[in-house]
């Protein structure tokens, strides 16, 4: 691994594989397992960097594919990269623009060389390749960057996901080759859907290539919860201790607290700011409707507990009252809530890890089996 990049374990729960640790990048260190807010567009929508900065976040993520249609990554290039651009200072990650890509199922054609694809903003027609891939997350400058991979639908067939695996594995050995910035991290993404040996055979593949981190892709895409918690304990361990491990687009606590278990570092997901411009506040481990009736006269805060700035100066009535009047500032408040219940959720297990108490404190998320929380 590159000097300025390094992974130092501190602590490993004595009944499980979760690990407590420290993620070194050049803009700062991120404390392991944490929960990454995802700024699309160079912004986590509705919060200033001031506010996600005291919502607890560390690494902050954006989105390849949204820079490259807008506004372009010479701009934000332009701008002095990524972090001067959107005036974040902190570690941030790119994802490489596949997982968008291969969303556009109607538009878009994929060959041994890329995918091609008719931009839904003026119609024109991308081309994005690994290597352009690789070249618009150097023009963007996160610190850590991800490979241009394939991600199969689910459900898929045995055959198809073997294509995409394989050629997923191809991809990376070109964007290695592309990638141009020592300061930038490429971490690799092991799919396979859910077949379970294609994903170990991706695992062990990768590990070979002595990336600086490694990514779990593929999941969260319509598989059952039991099959994508299979995936994460079968995949997590076969990744290299002394490197980070990232599982792509998840971030409820069950998911969160079930891949932890397994070894898991690194957790995205766009529910707490989607949800709160749904009007929906995230409170330990519950899910709110701030419609409901029973809040428009509740004038305690949204979480007691919580240090958060919409719980320190706000009540839930006067939320609710925002959220009816489709006020802005309530897609703030609530952003800013959820953000930090997330991220705290992490800190916490974090915290549990370093003490031996992950499985005392949380082992109800592991083994439960309903759960509060549904996707919308
Ligand atoms: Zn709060």
């Amino acid at each position: 691994m590159s000097a300025i990049f390094s992974f130092q374990s501190l602590a490993r729960c004595s009944q499980t594989k979760a690990r407590a640790g420290v993620f070194f990048t050049p803009h700062g260190p991120v404390e392991t397992p944490r929960f990454m807010p995802v700024g699309t567009l160079a912004n986590v929508k509705t919060v200033t960097p001031a506010q996600l900065k005291d919502t607890g976040a560390q690494m902050v993520l954006s989105n390849t594919y949204h820079l490259h249609l807008q506004p372009g990554e010479a701009i934000v290039k332009g701008g002095g990269g990524l972090h001067k651009f959107m005036g974040w200072s902190g570690p941030m990650l790119t994802d490489s623009g596949g997982f968008q890509v291969f969303s556009l199922s109607e538009m878009r054609k994929i060959t041994e060389e890329g995918v091609k694809f008719r931009s839904p903003h003026d119609g024109q027609i991308i081309n994005l390749t690994p290597e352009r891939s690789i070249e618009i997350q150097n023009a963007l400058g996160a610190d850590v960057i991800m490979a241009f991979d394939e991600c199969p639908p689910y459900p898929a067939t045995r055959q198809e996901v073997e294509a995409a695996t394989e050629r997923t594995y191809r991809w990376l050995e070109r964007c290695i080759v592309a990638h141009q910035r020592s300061d930038q991290a490429l971490f690799g993404i092991v799919q396979g859907g859910v077949y379970l040996d294609l994903r170990s055979q991706a695992a062990v593949a990768l590990a070979k290539l002595d990336l600086p981190g490694y990514a779990i892709g593929g999941v969260s895409v319509g598989e059952p919860a039991e099959l994508m918690a299979q995936i994460v304990q079968t995949t997590a361990p076969l990744l290299p201790p002394e490197k980070p491990r990232y599982l792509m687009g998840v971030g409820t606590y069950r998911e969160m607290a079930i891949a932890i278990a397994s070894g898991v570092d690194l957790f995205d997901c766009v529910i707490p700011t989607r949800w709160a411009r749904h009007g929906t506040a995230m409170v330990q481990g519950d899910r709110w409707n701030l419609k409901n009736a029973k809040f428009r006269e509740d004038f305690a805060p949204l979480d007691e507990t919580c240090h958060c700035y919409a719980c320190q100066n706000f009540s839930r009535a006067y939320i609710s009252h925002l959220v009816r009047s489709q006020e802005i500032l309530a897609y703030t408040l609530l952003s800013i809530h959820n953000i930090t219940e997330l991220i705290r959720f992490t800190q916490k297990i974090r915290e549990a890890i370093l003490s031996d108490r992950f499985t005392i404190e949380f082992g109800h998320w592991l083994t439960e089996s309903g759960t509060k929380e549904q996707e919308d």
